[in-house]
């Protein structure tokens, strides 16, 4: 079996000794092979019959086959065991035409087990911190495309809040990251290494040429507490501010700066005394709380995301929010963690908004699609800050280890080879003129910062009944502020998916319009 499954299915269906292979080695895999992996539940393989096989009486006839070969005993949600296996694969290749033989083979490959198992692992152990979304069960990518546990396809319009840039799946990243992985998984973050040593070589001028010292991390909140820290330590300052409308992330420091006073006040820090937000977009504010003694930082996001739903800002701000920092001796962190590589890309070479807007940020985050969907994020700066750090002051066991630089690296080189900026540019054009053509009472306007788009609706509940039909449509999209349905596809997505997903959107508006209209009538009635 080929280690990413490809040519599991390669099988020639009319080749019984091959197909046999196949199926029974995907029924309980062989753990040398596939350690991720583990048998089949019964549950999946019931769940797989219904999927695969239309016809009630042959599906319940088959099902009652396989259980059969399994044993009396066995239950629903047991594995299936090494000596039943290839009475199984009997009853499947006896009653499968080939090409259910085929389709059952790739749901297997998928998952070994079924939704519902899955779903109720997930809800009998997971910390509420967030709500689960068990709408789909993703099982593998391809581009801009995700398959689900029950093999429909979905065009995905988040890329995991902008991680996955380069596709849900990545053939090159996953080769050097196995590559890697079989050579030296994990080094802490303050010992020399060659991958990446590797990424430093090449990273060349991707980054703005005076942020080139680097703390590496591991998740978004994690670079924000750290710029926070350098940006402390550096001007001896400890208030920061912060603006109304933005998002930093979760970490204590992170969410401190984050203006939504539900995520602080449960944990004490909706009043945290170095925190100061100032409303985005005005300078004067600015100026007041940088001229109070001890405050020495500004941390934003050029273009709010998560809690704006898709504010970009003004280009006089922006300006103006740098001169007042060398105004006052204030650094300047701007988070780029979502809007970094290219999401937001005008024309060619916008890598970061900062460039976008022609600003030079003193410190920067940057995280999300940075590893190409694998974690690995880090603070830059430039060398008069860093060389103001201490040696004690941080430390990572994780950061920067060779399993993330190997990927930072493998990223970073397709985004250049791609082009992906130039491409962004051009695509975003292409959804401002989809969306203009767009009209409907429910669509109020729309915000498009490169391939960031916010799209207002009438109301959150009109959101998620679009989002609801949109998925109908084979169109995947979570993310909301509010009335603002969010839209952060992978930067790989095709003009032809693109419009198609435009396509979706018009069609799944009239749709809820017509639901709307006859929700009046009958009120009227
Ligand atoms: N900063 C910004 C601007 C973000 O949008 C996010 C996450 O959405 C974060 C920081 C936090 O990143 P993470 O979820 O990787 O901690």
């Amino acid at each position: 079996m080929n280690r990413t499954g490809a040519s599991v299915l390669d099988a020639d269906p009319s080749d019984p000794t091959r197909s046999a292979n196949v199926l029974a080695g995907l029924l309980v895999p062989n753990p040398k092979r596939f350690p991720e992996r583990g048998p089949a539940t019964v549950a999946r393989l019931v769940e797989i019959a219904e999927i695969v096989i239309s016809e009630t009486p042959r599906r319940e006839r088959i099902v009652r086959s396989m259980r059969k070969a399994l044993g009396e005993r066995v239950d629903l949600h047991d594995r299936i065991r090494a000596e039943h296996a290839a009475r199984v694969t009997d009853v499947l290749l006896r009653e499968l035409n080939p090409t259910e033989g085929q389709r059952f083979a790739q749901l297997l490959l998928d998952s070994e087990l079924s939704t519902d198992e899955v779903v109720s692992l997930h809800r009998r152990h997971k910390i509420p911190v967030s709500e689960l979304e068990d709408d789909l069960l993703p099982v593998r990518g391809k581009g801009a495309r995700i398959w689900d546990a029950q093999g429909r396809t979905y065009l995905d319009l988040d890329s995991n809040y902008s991680a996955t840039n380069l596709g849900n799946a990545n053939p090159e990243l996953g080769q050097g990251l196995f590559n890697q992985a079989c050579q030296l998984v994990s080094q802490k973050e303050d010992r020399i290494q060659v991958a990446r040593a590797r990424f430093l070589k090449e990273i060349g001028d991707l980054l703005p040429p005076s942020l080139c010292c680097f703390y590496w991390q591991n998740s978004g909140g994690e670079a924000v507490d750290k710029a926070l820290k350098i940006g402390k330590a550096y001007t001896g300052k400890t208030g920061v501010v912060a603006f109304e409308g933005g998002f930093h992330g979760r970490t204590h420091g992170a969410v401190a700066v984050t203006h939504n006073p539900a995520y602080r006040q449960p944990f004490g820090l909706s009043s945290e005394p170095w925190v100061h937000f100032a409303p985005y977009g005005d300078l004067n504010a600015v100026d007041a709380l940088l001229s109070r003694a001890g405050v020495g930082s500004v941390i934003l996001e050029l273009v709010q995301g998560e809690e704006a739903g898709v504010r970009p800002a003004d280009p006089v701000f922006a300006q103006g929010l740098r001169e007042m920092c060398d105004h006052h001796q204030a650094v300047l962190i701007v988070d780029e963690v979502q809007t970094g590589f290219g999401r937001v890309a005008r024309t060619a070479g916008d890598w970061f908004a900062s460039q976008r807007y022609g600003i030079e940020p003193d410190i920067m985050t940057i995280g999300k699609s940075f590893g190409g969907g694998y974690p690995v994020t880090a603070v830059v700066t430039n060398p008069e800050i860093s060389e103001r750090m201490k040696p004690g002051y941080d430390g990572s066991t994780f950061g920067g280890n060779p399993m993330a630089m190997t990927a930072a690296l493998i990223a970073t080189r397709q985004m250049r080879r791609l082009n992906l900026t130039e491409r962004v540019a051009e695509i975003s054009r292409r959804v401002v003129r989809g969306l203009s053509a767009i009209e409907s009472p429910l669509f109020l306007g729309f915000r498009v910062a490169g391939m960031m788009i916010g799209i207002d609706l009438i109301s959150p509940a009109c959101v998620r009944e679009i989002q609801d039909r949109l998925k109908t449509h084979g169109v995947h999209s979570s993310l909301s502020t509010g009335a603002t349905m969010r839209w952060m596809p992978p930067l790989v997505i095709t003009d032809e998916e693109m419009d198609y997903a435009l396509g979706a959107f018009w069609k799944s508006l009239g749709h809820v319009q017509g639901d709307y209209s006859e929700k009046i009538l009958d009120a009227a009635h």
